[in-house]
């Protein structure tokens, strides 16, 4: 398929469908995101490109994943952008959905996330992983795709459409990207640009705590813990919500006799705007 008139722009479920069923032949990648894109979508696509012949890239901020008082209303909305970095990218197919269009009335029937759903993300955002999962159940549906690709970036949501697959049987493989970051390490987002001056400048201590998590690792479960506390609480613009070490496979918080591959999580807020991360290492 020819990309570079750019992709061609999708905006009714059905018919999304039906575009998909009629590609013969050919293994389909598709690339979830709210659009305000950024370098670390971006590094989604490419992988799409490499892991299927064609890449369908979703463009929808989905209401039902934003709770009371967040920011639906005032996420980033750049369609024109977006599709010019989809040209660019070798995007082939662009899904814009009007929230309409995926909710033609208020679901009854949704995706319940299960226990890992309301711990970390989920307990300071109580609908939320019901509302990501159902809508990515939605475009699976709906494009059928041989690959979806995740971001690392949203570690416990990668752990939680992972299980979903499992448990639904799609028979798609999640592809998961690593974390793109600035050149100051700050995980890219979308809601980086809420952050006033100095809460940006301060945004990457996240990171640095995360790590230095991981670089007292070999001391201990409670010695990282307390090191990367050490050095939140040093930064008076952040405001630790939780920086919990869990084991990968299963998203439990890890106790002080586990040895293997861990994964340090966090989410702080720098004035109004909540930032996560996550750091891998290990306790020998
Ligand atoms: P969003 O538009 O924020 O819903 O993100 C869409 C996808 O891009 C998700 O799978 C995210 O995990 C992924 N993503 C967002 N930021 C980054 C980043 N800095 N590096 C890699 N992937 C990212």
């Amino acid at each position: 398929m020819t990309t570079t008139a750019g992709p061609i722009v999708v905006r009714d479920p059905a018919k999304m469908a039906d575009t998909i069923a009629h590609i013969d032949g050919k293994t389909v990648a598709l690339v979830p995101t709210m659009g305000a894109l950024h370098a670390g979508h971006l590094s989604l696509i490419e992988l799409a490109k490499q892991s299927a012949d064609i890449v369908v890239v979703s463009i929808f901020v989905n209401p039902t994943q934003f709770g009371a008082g967040e920011d639906y209303e005032e996420y980033p909305r750049t369609e024109a952008a977006d599709l010019a970095a989809l040209t660019s990218a070798g995007a082939d197919i662009a899904f814009v959905p009007s929230a309409k269009a995926m909710y033609p009335q208020p679901d009854e029937v949704t995706v319940n996330p299960g226990p890992v759903g309301s711990w970390y993300e989920g307990k300071t955002r109580p609908r939320h992983f019901a509302g990501a999962l159902t809508v990515v159940n939605k475009l699976i549906n709906i494009v059928r795709p041989d690959v979806a690709v995740f971001g690392q970036k949203d570690a416990q949501q990668v752990y939680l459409v992972k299980t979903m697959v499992r448990d639904m049987h799609h028979r798609t493989r999640i592809v998961v990207a690593p974390i793109l970051r600035d050149t100051d390490e700050l995980a890219m987002s979308s809601r980086n640009k809420y952050l006033g001056r100095d809460e940006r400048q301060a945004a990457p201590t996240l990171y640095r705590a995360l790590r230095e998590a991981s670089e007292f690792a070999p001391l201990g479960i409670d010695a990282a813990v307390r090191a990367a506390q050490g050095i939140m609480m040093a930064e008076s613009l952040a405001k630790l919500d939780y920086l919990v070490i869990v084991d990968p496979d299963n998203f439990q918080p890890v106790g002080d006799d586990y040895h293997g591959e861990a994964l340090a999580i966090g989410a702080a807020t720098f004035g109004d705007t909540r930032i996560i991360d996550n750091v891998s290492l290990s306790f020998p």
